[in-house]
């Protein structure tokens, strides 16, 4: 699969504009603001202007298209350089700084209305630390019929903001994520309600504030009772992630129509449903299905056995990849 970003739990990294305001504390050590500084580009701060971002349309475009020749979903990072959800800005510039026109509210709407439904084989991340104004910002059919290609998401980084932001992601439809990067504190009560996915990790980088791998326990433990994936990135870069750590799930939907990501835990009628599906499917990925981590103990149960047998009999692909169900 092509990965254009070094980050590990997507593809590819979009921006549409460079340049942001810091929102709460997760942002002091903002990389993306000491990055823009050392290349000369004052674009931090309310009243500085956002920088253009030439290439990033045709990248989409691009991404769209390898992802569709090869069948599968790739996932697209919105953003790293920037928040997407943050408040319309009208003054912008060039990677020389000359100001040109522009507005930051216009990408985000041609975002919308015109690469996201344009791009089916794209799961896009919208992360953002200001989730108050997604509902404001998004088309209006979305908030009734969001796409399935979107994943909105959020960043705490202790508890406090992990009660203001979530409740805040709540109130939106859709798919939707946590980043809970750079973790400051152990988080003991987090509200997991109709969060679809947990990304997990410590600050790294000049002036990283320190992370406790007990911390990273707390939170898998808690997403492993509530049953939502949970992906454990880092401890600070440096550190090797513990063996208990390395728990890398994604939520299911991360699938191509034509793949079928089955669960080892079906029942009888699960089997039924999925076989009764099987012409529309060519591929099919399982998942825990000979899982042999410790994070559980998945065994083989006659319903599996029953399935891997009805499979091989119609000749349909059989991919074992995604067998540990973690996925490093
Ligand atoms: S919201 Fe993100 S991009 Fe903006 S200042 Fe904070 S860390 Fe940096």
């Amino acid at each position: 699969m092509a990965k254009n970003s070094k980050i590990e739990w997507t593809n590819h990294t979009a921006n549409l504009w460079w340049g942001c305001t810091k929102v709460h504390e997760g942002c002091d050590n903002c990389y993306a603001l000491s990055f823009s500084k050392r290349i000369g580009n004052d674009i931090w701060g309310d009243d500085k202007p956002r920088r253009m971002v030439a290439d990033v349309w045709d990248n989409l475009k691009t991404w769209q298209n390898n992802a569709k020749k090869a069948n599968e979903i790739h996932r697209v990072f919105v953003a790293s350089m920037m928040d997407i959800f943050e408040k319309s800005k009208d003054n912008m510039v060039d990677h020389k700084g000359n100001p040109i026109e522009g507005s930051t509210g216009i990408l985000r709407d041609k975002f919308f209305n015109e690469v996201v439904p344009a791009s089916p084989n794209l799961m896009f991340l919208l992360l953002t630390k200001r989730p108050s104004n997604i509902n404001k910002m998004i088309p209006k059919e979305w908030l009734t019929n969001p796409p399935k290609n979107v994943m909105f998401g959020t960043s705490p980084v202790n508890t406090k903001t992990a009660k203001g932001l979530i409740k805040q992601l709540q109130k939106v439809n859709g798919y939707k994520f946590l980043s809970v990067e750079p973790q400051l504190e152990n988080i003991t009560n987090i509200d997991l309600t109709g969060i679809d996915w947990v990304i997990q990790g410590g600050e790294s980088g000049h002036g990283k504030r320190p992370f406790d791998p007990d911390w990273g326990r707390t939170l898998r433990d808690i997403c492993k009772e509530r049953n939502v994936p949970y992906f454990f990135k880092q401890i600070d870069k440096k550190q090797e992630i513990p063996e208990d750590l390395k728990v890398r799930q994604y939520p299911k939907f991360f699938k191509s129509e034509n793949e079928l990501l089955i669960d080892y835990h079906f029942s009888v009628d699960a089997i039924q449903w999925i076989t009764d599906y099987t012409s529309e499917v060519n591929v099919m990925k399982f998942n825990n299905l000979y899982s042999d981590l410790s994070f559980d103990e998945y065994v083989i149960n006659d319903d599996a056995l029953q399935l891997t047998e009805k499979i091989k009999n119609q000749n349909i692909t059989f991919f074992e990849e995604y067998k540990s169900g973690f996925i490093d």
